[in-house]
């Protein structure tokens, strides 16, 4: 499992992880886009590959959830349009409203599984306010537990993660598709 592959998508928050087989992907530096264009773009490329191995969770028409590579707990969702666009202002009607059902559907899923205390939900808008990926707009859901800040990533700048993510996307995967 360490040594295995993994494609995804995500912003490296810096902080050391233990037990993580992903962190391969964050030393090879991957998902880190060279330029803005959609070509360099991993919400793009994402959703053309598998979901298992891109960490796909749900499928829309015009927009779709993915885990987040380097997630700030469990079950930390993105949900992005498919269109390469960079701000909320640039979506259509359509797209606005499908990222909406999404996000609620997430947090509903989320619940139905693993019981959360609360959520944070939001964008970062820019590199300025914290997108590491600003090119493509994408929507945080972050599930959180009392207790979930605890001394570790602040003293010991680790997380650590319960689940690997693929067993977390098969888990999430699963639940959705029964709702
Ligand atoms: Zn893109």
């Amino acid at each position: 499992m360490g040594e295995e592959h993994q494609d995804g998508i995500g912003e490296p928050d810096g902080l050391d992880r233990l037990w993580n087989p992903h962190r391969m992907a964050y030393i090879l530096g991957e998902s880190k886009p060279a330029d803005s264009s959609s070509g360099e773009c991993p919400f793009c490329r994402i959703p053309q590959g598998q979901d298992d191995t891109g960490l796909v969770v749900r499928r829309g028409e015009l927009a779709y959830v993915v885990l987040n590579l380097y997630p700030y707990a469990p079950g930390h969702m993105l949900v992005c349009p498919y269109r390469h666009i960079a701000d909320y202002t640039e979506t259509t009607d359509e797209e606005a409203a499908e990222m909406a059902d999404l996000t609620r559907e997430a947090m509903r899923v989320v619940r139905s599984v693993s019981a959360a205390h609360g959520f944070n939900v939001g964008m970062n808008q820019g590199e300025v306010a914290g997108a590491g990926i600003a090119a493509h707009l994408h929507q945080h859901v972050v599930p959180r537990w009392s207790g979930d800040a605890n001394f570790m990533p602040v003293i010991g700048r680790t997380k650590t993660l319960p689940q690997v993510l693929t067993e977390t996307r098969r888990l999430l995967a699963e639940a959705w598709a029964r709702d």
